[in-house]
């Protein structure tokens, strides 16, 4: 929880009990879970936690650069703290999205005409491992 707490201060953000349970749940579950999953989960354990808290501070941690926001599904924004530029998979059949770790390659040239980048996305669509098994082994079959 330490690391959470030091975090928090660094970036200046008021330290409340449900922002450093919200950093921990993100940054122990890469499954870049949506605001709702989050606050679903957390709920279980915390019966008195409202929706409108958990919304908040999930936009004040995106603020501040803490966690990303990723927009890949198109309909729900989902989460994740993994820090650094990284991209993401989605698999269109169930809905996986996983972590690329492959720098952008133009993020050094813009960088250096001046350009201050603060956040570079890359998303990347298809089928995951699992599903292009299941489709290849249903095509096998006559
Ligand atoms: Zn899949
Ligand atoms: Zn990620």
């Amino acid at each position: 929880m330490q690391k959470y707490v030091q975090l928090l201060k660094q970036n200046k953000i008021k330290i409340t009990p449900q922002r450093l349970q919200i950093i921990q749940f993100l940054d122990t579950h890469h499954t870049h879970p949506t605001a709702e999953d989050t606050y679903k989960t957390l709920k279980k354990n915390n019966p008195a936690l409202s929706r409108t808290t958990v919304y908040n501070s999930l936009e004040t941690l995106r603020k501040h650069h803490i966690i990303q926001e990723l927009t890949i599904s198109g309909n729900e924004h989902c989460y994740d703290f993994k820090q650094g530029s990284h991209h993401h998979f989605l698999c269109r059949t169930c809905g996986l999205i996983l972590d690329i770790d492959i720098k952008c390659p133009n993020q050094d040239r813009l960088l250096h005409n001046g350009h201050h980048i603060e956040e570079v996305h890359g998303y990347f669509k298809g089928l995951c491992k699992n599903c292009a098994n299941k489709q290849k082994n249903k095509k096998v079959k006559p």
